[in-house]
């Protein structure tokens, strides 16, 4: 029997965020700027220490050499290698920034590369740039340092070179291993060169690999999806994740390449989902949550079977709430009880670090209530369930009168087996797990106040 059926896949196919902060990113505004960010950084400062919440850093690498066609992310495509030594310049402007307002040598349990492709820096430039933070803050022994990988522009060697500047988890963009669907979308990688790429990052002892999939890509069918899903199993990632590609050419352009009638239809795309999910829990991973699945004994299983789990921008971590500051091109920081935007583009990033500025423009300092609503939304998200005291004990209110209305909506997710609701609290089912986004919705007052949910993508 199915894990779960194309039948309910489909029923429950609505757009929706991903939640990978609440309030969601298109509700930063840009009254939001540069001194609420200086006064943030200076709260976080007086906290006495001890009491300051650990930091995380996420560092936006945003050039690329080729572009692939299905791509949505913030990037720069350039052959110019010399544009990276400039770019690391301006970030070691941003990292002075920050120490001159938060003090030097902040311990660090959690460093993210992402991109973009962080591998379009030689290994010279990545080596200076790991020298820099490290100047500037205190990496703590333990910590889970990633970067991601575009398997096209490493070897073993640079692999061994990223383990020895102290990265100990990678995340190697896979999406697919059919030539015809990597041809469709501009993205040629061998399946051997991944192979031998994920055995020598085992040799070389990183903790946890991670492979990230996408289906709904042109080309792909049942069948060749199938064919990619049995070599990820002979391969056995520590952790895979599985994007639904969404085809949003107006507002991505490079997906205006892909021909609409190369992609599978709704239903293939459903089944291809469906199966996926079979094939990976018959082969032993665990399904985590929102896309993402991992082996039992990988630590974000552990933390799943031991109610440990968190969400940040990366999606699912084992790592308790933390302030991230976030540096790079476009890139979202959360700091205290706000989020913060950088400049999107690198004219406007250069600009305000050649003036002294951090290049904040944006973001959302978060009220009473979207705090209550993110403790919410983010219980339901990472533990599937929610006990109303704890709630009413953490935030002195009473949650069956605050969220009345919510609960009224949750009545109709609990006639489709979703959730379950008790006089103590709310717990997501076995089925409601798999569209665990739609039930948080429901306390989302932003898209709840808000018609217009084509802008997120599809729940599946
Ligand atoms: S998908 Fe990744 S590697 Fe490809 S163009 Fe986009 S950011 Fe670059």
């Amino acid at each position: 029997m199915s894990v779960i059926s194309p039948e309910l896949l489909t029923r429950f196919d609505v757009s929706g965020p991903r939640y990978t902060s609440y309030p969601t990113a298109d509700r930063f505004v840009e009254a939001f700027g540069e001194a609420d960010y200086i006064q943030v950084l200076h709260q976080r400062q007086s906290c006495r220490v001890g009491q300051q919440p650990p930091l995380s850093l996420y560092v936006h690498i945003p050039f690329c050499e080729s572009l692939c066609y299905y791509c949505a992310c913030n990037k720069i495509i350039t052959q110019h290698k010399d544009r990276a030594a400039t770019y690391l310049r301006y970030l070691t402007k941003e990292v002075i920034l920050h120490s001159q307002h938060l003090g030097q040598g902040q311990p660090v349990s959690q460093l993210h590369l992402g991109g973009g492709t962080p591998t379009f820096m030689s290994d010279e430039e990545l080596g200076q740039l790991m020298a820099m933070l490290r100047a500037h803050f205190t990496f703590v022994p333990g910590g889970e340092y990633s970067v991601e990988v575009d398997p096209r522009t490493v070897d073993e060697g640079r692999l061994a070179v990223l383990a020895a500047l102290g990265f100990n988890r990678l995340s190697f963009g896979v999406q697919d291993f059919d030539p015809a669907v990597q041809k469709a979308v501009h993205r040629i990688q061998p399946t051997e060169q991944v192979f031998q790429l994920i055995e020598a990052s085992r040799r070389l002892g990183f903790e946890s690999v991670n492979v990230d999939l996408i289906y709904g890509l042109p080309m792909q069918t049942t069948a060749s999806f199938d064919r990619t899903l049995e070599q990820i199993k002979r391969l056995r990632p520590d952790r895979i994740a599985l994007y639904a590609y969404a085809h949003l050419p107006d507002r991505f352009k490079p997906q205006r390449r892909i021909h609409a009638e190369d992609l599978p239809s709704g239903s293939t795309k459903v089944a291809m989902l469906a199966r996926a999910l079979d094939a990976l829990t018959e082969a032993g991973y665990v399904y985590i949550g929102m896309d993402h699945f991992a082996l039992p004994d990988d630590p974000l299983a552990v933390a799943k079977r031991q109610g440990r789990l968190h969400r940040n921008f990366q999606g699912y971590s084992t790592q308790a709430d933390s302030d991230l500051i976030a540096l790079g091109v476009s890139s979202i920081g959360r700091v205290g009880a706000t989020y913060s935007q950088n400049a999107k583009t690198m004219d406007e990033y250069v600009d305000a670090l050649d003036q002294g500025r951090f290049p904040v423009v944006r973001g959302l300092a978060l009220s009473r209530d979207d705090l209550i609503r993110r403790s919410v939304i983010m219980a339901l998200m990472c533990q599937g369930h929610l006990q109303f005291e704890s709630i009413d004990l953490a935030w002195m209110v009473d949650f069956k009168t605050s969220f009345a209305k919510e609960l009224l909506l949750l009545e109709d997710l609990q006639a489709q087996d979703l959730v379950q609701l008790s006089e103590t609290g709310i717990q997501v089912t076995p089925t409601g797990w798999f569209f665990v986004r739609g039930v948080a919705m429901v306390f989302d007052r932003y898209v709840q106040a808000d018609q217009s949910r084509h802008r997120f993508s599809k729940i599946i």
